[in-house]
């Protein structure tokens, strides 16, 4: 029976699953799952999609049955944070001032909206979206109809609008950028997206930003920077989102854009490590440090920490994975695209079922399927090879994308 302590600060997918992970690798010491929320942990995808609309069951949301911690001996203490890490002592601190020693320490403390600093952002009636809490808050406001202000256009305002629209309520959307995520993704991903929105009446107002939130004592009309002015019962912010890193700079750990941390999740501490949207890690497939808050990196990267922690050879090189769920477009994105030369259609762009491919010097780097299923893995396979293929071949429905990759062993 070990005598080690494992202590996981943030119980939330990465946290979880790397408990869990520990429990299968046979780890018999204490673990200690420390979260801030009331709930034991759950997933965030539901809470724009279908938990929002009140089409799935809260239990649904949850990463483990109630009583999967109990049954593996995992210590869950909700309702708890952790306040200060002392490097030198191997102990943290809880509010409330108890300290716990551990053997090793496991950072997932995710990540938090970014707030607005517009003229009228403490107004109230103005929502961001990251907690149960959260979205139990918009489902009683989307129960009663009206009109929201969604200020962003990224994945969360997106989904967030798609859904709001399905329940019926007027939404205008607000974007700085000319069509959603276009530097991410580009020109005609983003207004394939604007025109989905479009087409379900959503108001798209691009290529304008927020100016101001304005009402008298809560929100009733945000106007833009082009000078338009919305009239609205409710706003939601999704602007992007901020890695949680306070208490590792305050204990000296290397934070640079997340917490730093090798291949193996190791911060810069030794045997201090960290996963998911807090991470910043070496990534050995892109030789480069890369942060991905996305569920998949999540879901992988806590039990590659939990390996890490045992000691096994760990080199985390998945590549980046997400989906998103907007009306009746599903899509999946595989890749890690910051440049490329061109994108490449195959299918029905028209008619919503593509995939889209991403090349840069002839190599897929990036791959969305939209309404088109089971062939990520091809996808995936392309952009590890790093091949040069054939642009008319990825354009052919009818050439398998198995086929454009060559046999290594050929
Ligand atoms: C509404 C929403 C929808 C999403 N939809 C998708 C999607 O469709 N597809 C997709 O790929 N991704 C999606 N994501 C992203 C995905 O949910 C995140 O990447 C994932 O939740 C990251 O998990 P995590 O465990 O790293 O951190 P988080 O989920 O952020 O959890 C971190 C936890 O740590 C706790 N914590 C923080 N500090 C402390 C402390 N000091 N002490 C104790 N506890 C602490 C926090 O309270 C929190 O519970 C969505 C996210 C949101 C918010």
């Amino acid at each position: 029976m070990s005598e080690q302590t494992f202590i996981i600060v943030g119980a939330s997918l990465a946290g979880a699953k790397a408990a869990q992970e520990l429990r299968e690798r046979g780890f018999d010491g204490r673990v200690v799952l420390i979260g801030t929320e009331p709930e034991r942990p759950y997933e965030r995808p539901p809470l724009t999609k279908d938990y929002l609309r009140g089409e799935s069951d809260r239990d649904k949301a949850y990463v483990h049955a109630a009583d999967f911690y109990e049954q593996h001996e995992i210590e869950l203490m909700t309702e708890t944070t952790v306040t200060a890490i002392d490097t030198d002592g191997s102990q943290v601190t809880l509010d409330g001032g108890r300290e716990l020693g551990y053997d090793k320490l496991l950072l997932t403390m995710g990540s938090e909206p970014r707030r607005s600093s517009a003229s009228g952002a403490e107004l109230d009636g103005i929502y961001y979206m990251r907690t149960l809490a959260d979205c139990d808050v918009l489902r009683g406001r989307l129960a009663d109809g009206g009109r929201v202000a969604v200020v962003g256009a990224g994945w969360i305002g997106s989904e967030f609008a798609a859904s709001a629209r399905q329940l019926g309520l007027e939404v205008t959307v607000i974007d700085p950028l000319a069509v959603p995520n276009e530097q991410i993704f580009g020109a005609e991903i983003g207004t394939f997206y604007r025109d989905v929105h479009v087409q379900h009446g959503v108001e798209m107002l691009l290529g304008q930003g927020l100016e101001a939130f304005e009402g008298d004592g809560a929100v009733a009309r945000v106007r833009t920077t082009a000078g338009k002015v919305v009239e609205c019962d409710f706003a939601v912010v999704g602007i992007g989102i901020t890695p949680r890193t306070g208490l590792a700079v305050d204990a000296g750990i290397t934070v640079e854009n997340g917490i730093v941390a090798n291949e193996r999740l190791e911060t810069s501490t030794p045997g201090i490590f960290v996963a998911g949207d807090a991470a910043n890690a070496w990534h050995p497939f892109y030789e480069r440090h890369i942060r991905v808050e996305h569920w998949a990196n999540a879901l992988n990267q806590g039990p590659g920490a939990a390996r890490a922690m045992l000691g096994e050879d760990v080199s985390y090189d998945r590549i980046p994975y997400f989906f998103s769920d907007q009306y009746d477009v599903g899509m999946e994105y595989s890749g890690y695209a910051t440049s490329w030369d061109e994108v490449v259609f195959r299918g029905d762009r028209e008619g919503g079922e593509f995939i889209a491919f991403w090349l840069a010097d002839g190599r897929v780097v990036g791959g969305m399927n939209v309404n088109v299923w089971d062939v990520n893995e091809d996808v995936q396979a392309l952009i590890r090879s790093r091949q040069v293929v054939d642009a008319e071949a990825l354009r052919d429905p009818d050439t398998p994308l198995g086929s454009l990759v060559a046999d290594p062993a050929a």
